[in-house]
């Protein structure tokens, strides 16, 4: 059962928060401690919303504005933990996962110039600096979708700290819509339609494996991701085992690669997965 705690934050909450920021930065200097990039750029936060805080189980999330405690978009999160760890039968996790909502672009923004100089200009990014998840973003039209994408791979990351990049952007993709109830993200959808129609691009799941960088994603590389997640969890029991061994086996640092697991089970799975494709574009009645 999931009790909501909301509070605005005591003195000895602010401590608490200090001396994690001070424990940040003594193994950022003395550990030499090595952040992950991109969806996760990580250097000490500062200049963080901590005005208020929601507590939901192992998500705390933090704003400078009072969220209400019931909002539909909490409710959401959890749900999404929930049927991401019953779908993909995770390990139960209590590691707590940071969201820090600031309430205006310009404030996130704001943060992101002085912490983050060289980050892209996102909307939303995880950070996983050893044990700590955080996801930073800011209330926008957008929020829902950005949220949910963050804060899967902080569930995922929780559970699995080396989940490979392809499937953690793939699940994360897959969730970002509607929380996973289909999984259907059609931007994506709509990217990766036009670019095969116009012959520019061909799924190749051995080239999306050898990417290790964030930075170096692209935006097709994203859709792809996400076009192979869809096609692991939707289209039968035999591929969604398959998908939940491997992530086992990676938390347990096992590596063996998803394109060798699918070739033993369907030599053709290349082929398979634009059958998929070209289905989902039969029933879309907007596909050209
Ligand atoms: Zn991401």
């Amino acid at each position: 059962m999931v009790l909501p705690v909301k509070r605005w934050l005591t003195s000895t909450d602010f401590k608490k928060i200090m001396a994690r920021m001070q424990w940040d930065k003594l193994l950022l200097i003395c550990a030499g401690s090595v952040a992950v990039m991109g969806c996760r750029l990580y250097k000490p936060p500062s200049q963080l919303p901590v005005a208020s805080s929601i507590v939901l189980d192992e998500l705390v999330i933090y704003s400078d504005f009072q969220l209400p405690e019931n909002h539909r978009l909490l409710r959401d999160l959890e749900a999404m933990r929930e049927r991401l760890t019953t779908t993909l039968a995770l390990r139960p996790s209590n590691a707590p996962i940071e969201v820090y909502l600031f309430k205006t672009p310009r404030r996130y923004y704001r943060f992101l110039a002085r912490r983050y100089p060289d980050c892209p200009q996102r909307r939303a990014f995880f950070a996983q600096n050893g044990s700590r998840l955080c996801v930073y973003t800011y209330w926008g039209d957008q929020v829902s979708e950005d949220l949910s994408h963050e804060v899967c791979h902080g569930y995922l990351h929780a559970t699995i700290p080396r989940i490979p990049l392809w499937i953690d952007e793939g699940i994360a993709e897959f969730y970002e819509a509607d929380r996973g109830n289909t999984g259907w993200n059609p931007s994506q959808y709509d990217l990766l339609i036009t670019a095969r129609e116009s012959q520019r691009w061909q799924p190749d799941l051995e080239r999306l494996e050898r990417l290790v960088q964030t930075e170096s994603l692209t935006e097709m590389d994203y859709a792809e991701a996400w076009l192979w997640a869809h096609f692991l969890l939707t289209t039968s029991e035999v591929r969604k085992a398959l998908l939940r061994e491997y992530l086992a086996d990676c938390g347990r640092g096992d590596v063996e690669s998803m394109s060798k697991r699918l070739s033993r089970v369907d030599p053709n799975y290349g082929q398979s997965v634009q059958q998929h494709l070209e289905r989902m574009r039969l029933n879309d009645v907007f596909a050209p």
